[in-house]
């Protein structure tokens, strides 16, 4: 099997093929995913680490701060507790404290009893100066912040509360004199103040800042961006001010990386395009396949009528190469294909004795001079014997259209040759034995004949012979007889020529021939026997008559049957309507010759076996006489039929062409 028919992969080792890359590039696909999902979880993680440390930072920053400002309350404490009036250092300190840090949103001084010494920036304090220690409403935060800071001797952060200014909490800062307490210092402290100092606008960008109580509740938020959802978020406590606040941070979700949401994007496109083409090449392969598959089974198809024929095929290219043999053809020569292929001429299955017809027949092919109908050569077998070959060539194109050689047929005719040959023989032993009947049947009208002749001679013998003895003789009248003497013995002998020539055996030998001799010599032949039976033999040649290229014998041996067949059937007419005419004539290139007799006609059910071989209605007939005649005329490329004589009667119609 050549090479581009080996055989293809079944269908399921082509799914196997097709399912391998895809489960890659799923594999690939999930891969990838995994790698991105990594990579946003290491950036997720990257972010908690950075906004623990960021809430961290902003958590020691709050611490660093408040604890600034209660190391200087507790400065100021300090010297107050020294001096005796102090209020000028209450407000000048307390102004310069207000004024770093802006979160303050108050700070008083109170004696002892709990009377107000000093407060800013208002003189009148607010909410939580109401609430100040003797407030009969007194803020529960304040007081315990009073309490406690008192007890303790130290400053002490309340919890937050709520004013008309927003959630504050306060710092109790006592002052001691000794062990005595003269009085309170408190800095209230605004949250939202505190937040808007302490946040600064790159952490409000990234964060929200909320604080929250220790139930959770949001006292306060702090947040730049409005829109976005949030993602992570961590919380500290806010130690000090402590009291259960909660710092928290939560990370705004920004829109992404726009260049992993880039890479991701085309990264799915181009799987779903390698999916596809993948699909699309399914679809490819399993077409060729499938055309794989047909071709396949066209070239077995092919082989298998290649290999069953009889008739030999051989290929050759346009420089006569042979190309291609079948195997019935190396049967034929006995030769392998690989010892023909290949061969150019002289080709080792030329007969030498041929070799000058088989070259001129090889160069006529080449040249596309093929003769159509076939040609017969002599081959040659491996080993010497010969066979007649009968092969066609025709054109070998390719798909293109492409001129790219011939293909032969060679068939092996010997055997065929040797019937036909055969066949040939026993139809000549045929027509000759009907020939020696049709003689032998003719024998007493030819003595008849021949009697005339020699009953002439016999009495023209006498004649010279009396004369010679009675003395009483010319020598004019002596040559006379003795020249018509002669010429009755020319007559015999032309009439036992014309028997032998009829009966000699010969193969069928075809030379120019005047169909009006034919004619003559047949009538020549039946005259006798017409005369005895009271039939007028009319001949009737029209115009030029050209020769033919036939055997006048067997064309006689037609006549004389047709003839003899016609005065048969006149047998039982009355005397005078008995007629036997021959006639010739010429239509365009063919010759005609017309039996015409008056009997009784033949009858459709004679008409249909009239050809047959052993038909006969005769007691004495054979039968065979309108089979060889028919032979004897297609032999010679004519025709031969029958016609009804209008007169009564029939017609026996023979044509031959001019020019066979
Ligand atoms: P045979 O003469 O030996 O019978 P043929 O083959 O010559 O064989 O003729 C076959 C038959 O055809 C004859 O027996 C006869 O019946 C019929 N036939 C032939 N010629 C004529 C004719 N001119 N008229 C009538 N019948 C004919």
């Amino acid at each position: 099997m050549s090479d581009h028919l080996r055989p293809v992969p079944g269908q399921r080792r082509l799914n196997w093929y097709l399912t391998l890359p895809k489960v890659a590039v799923g594999l690939l696909l999930v891969l990838l995913v995994a790698l991105l999902w990594l990579l946003r979880e290491h950036e997720v993680e990257e972010q908690r680490s950075t906004l623990i440390a960021d809430v961290l930072w902003l958590e020691q920053n709050f611490r660093f701060h408040l604890d600034g400002n209660a190391e200087q309350m507790k400065q100021l404490a300090l010297d107050l507790s020294a001096e005796h009036d102090g209020r000028a250092t209450f407000l000048t300190r307390a102004r310069h404290l207000l004024k770093i840090s802006p979160e303050l949103a108050q700070i008083v001084w109170f004696d002892a009893r709990g009377k107000l010494r000093g407060a800013l920036p208002t003189p009148v304090p607010a909410r939580l100066a109401d609430g100040s220690p003797g407030d009969p409403d007194g803020n529960p935060a304040a007081e315990r912040g009073f309490e406690l800071a008192s007890k303790l001797g130290k400053p002490v952060y309340t919890d937050p509360f709520s004013t008309s200014q927003g959630a504050q909490f306060a710092l109790y800062v006592p002052v001691f004199h000794g062990l005595e307490l003269r009085g309170m210092l408190i800095a209230a402290y605004s949250l939202n103040d505190l937040l808007q100092q302490l946040v600064p606008w790159w952490f409000a960008e990234k964060y929200r800042v909320s604080v929250l109580d220790d139930n959770g509740a949001v006292l306060l938020r702090k947040s730049k961006v409005d829109a976005g959802f949030l993602s992570l978020s961590h919380e500290v406590l806010l130690e000090p001010p402590g009291r259960g606040l909660v710092l928290q941070a939560t990370a705004y979700h920004g829109a992404g990386n726009p260049v992993q949401t880039l890479i991701t994007v085309v990264i799915v496109s181009l799987a779903a395009a390698v999916m596809w083409s993948l699909w699309a090449i399914r679809g490819l392969i399993r077409r060729r396949l499938d055309a794989e598959r047909a071709l396949r089974s066209e070239h077995a198809f092919r082989k298998a009528m290649e290999d069953s024929l009889t008739v030999g095929m051989r290929a050759r290219d346009p420089g006569g190469r042979i190309t291609y043999v079948n195997p019935a053809f190396c049967r034929m020569v006995g030769l392998s294909p690989v010892e023909l292929i290949g061969q150019t001429p002289p080709m080792t299955y030329w007969a030498p004795e041929e070799m000058e017809k088989t070259v001129a027949l090889h160069d006529a092919v080449m040249e596309g001079k093929a003769p159509p109908g076939g040609f017969e050569l002599r081959f040659m077998r491996k080993d010497g014997s010969r066979f007649d070959a009968l092969v066609y060539e025709a054109p070998l194109i390719d798909a293109d259209g492409q001129h790219t050689g011939w293909m032969g047929s060679v068939r092996d005719v010997t055997e065929r040759k040797h019937t036909a040959e055969l066949a040939r023989q026993q139809f000549e032993k045929l027509q000759f034995t009907s020939r020696l009947v049709t003689m032998g049947e003719m024998a007493s009208t030819l003595a008849h004949e021949l009697n005339q002749p020699l009953a002439a001679i016999a009495s023209y013998n006498t004649g010279c012979l009396n004369k010679l003895d009675s003395g009483d003789y010319t020598r004019e009248e002596l040559s006379g007889a003795l020249t018509k003497l002669g010429v009755q013995a020319q007559r015999a002998g032309h009439i036992i020529r014309r028997v032998h020539d009829f009966v000699r055996k010969s193969e069928p030998k075809r030379a120019p021939c005047d169909l009006a001799e034919v004619i003559d010599d047949s009538i020549g032949f039946l005259g006798s026997a017409a005369k005895a039976r009271n039939i007028p033999i009319v001949r009737e040649i029209q115009g030029m008559c050209p020769k033919l290229m036939a055997d006048q014998v067997m064309l006689e041996q037609v006549l004389v049957n047709l003839m003899r067949n016609a005065i048969d059937a006149m047998e039982n007419i009355a005397p005078e309507r008995r007629r036997l005419t021959i006639k010739l004539g010429r239509l365009e290139n063919q010759m005609e010759i017309r039996v015409v007799d008056r009997g009784p006609g033949i009858s459709p059910t004679v008409q249909e076996k009239l050809f047959t071989p052993f038909f006969s209605t005769k007691p004495d007939g054979m039968g065979m006489g309108l089979n060889i005649c028919r032979s004897i005329i297609e032999f010679h490329h004519g025709r031969l039929w029958t016609e009804a004589n209008p007169e009564g009667g029939s017609i026996f119609v023979i044509t031959l062409p001019v020019d066979p």
